[in-house]
């Protein structure tokens, strides 16, 4: 499994800020798959990469330190250790974000195409089954919206 996959959302997004800051200001190459470096961070943490067994990876921070957790710094690392994987990086989330994008207007449009062949009575039941099981914002918007108090 990919080091990107094994992060979480966050430790990605945190890792590429750090890259782009330039926080990461040492990077030595071990051999093909295995680097050290040193991330500015709060406090500067000395990081291990290895990239055939992302799991091997450490680094100092609290978050990481004895456990096996790919966190920011080594995120950051990898990123500076890898040409062209920080752009990969944003073009894949770009592109899932453009996916997510079209298939939330898909659900809509057939959505409102349901609604549109209900019935009276069919929306009145649907509408009371979205307030008594739908989030409580729903109700509050729905009684603001049309000035109910
Ligand atoms: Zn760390």
């Amino acid at each position: 499994m990919g080091i990107i996959s094994l992060a979480s959302a966050n430790s990605c997004w945190r890792g590429l800020d750090y890259y782009k800051r330039n926080n990461v200001v040492k990077v030595n190459k071990i051999n093909e798959f295995e680097y050290s470096s040193i991330v500015k961070g709060s406090k500067n943490y000395k990081v291990y990469l290895n990239i055939k067994h992302p799991r091997k990876s450490t680094c100092e921070c609290p978050l990481a330190k004895g456990r096996r957790v790919i966190c920011k710094h080594i995120i950051a690392t990898y990123f500076k250790a890898i040409p062209g994987e920080a752009r990969n990086f944003e073009e894949e989330q770009t592109k899932l974000q453009e996916e997510y994008e079209e298939y939330q207007d898909e659900l809509y449009n057939k959505a409102i195409r349901y609604i549109m062949k209900m019935s009276r009575n069919e929306l009145i039941e649907e509408l009371i089954h979205i307030f008594d099981y739908g989030p409580e914002w729903i109700y509050d918007d729905f009684l603001k919206r049309n000035y109910i108090e």
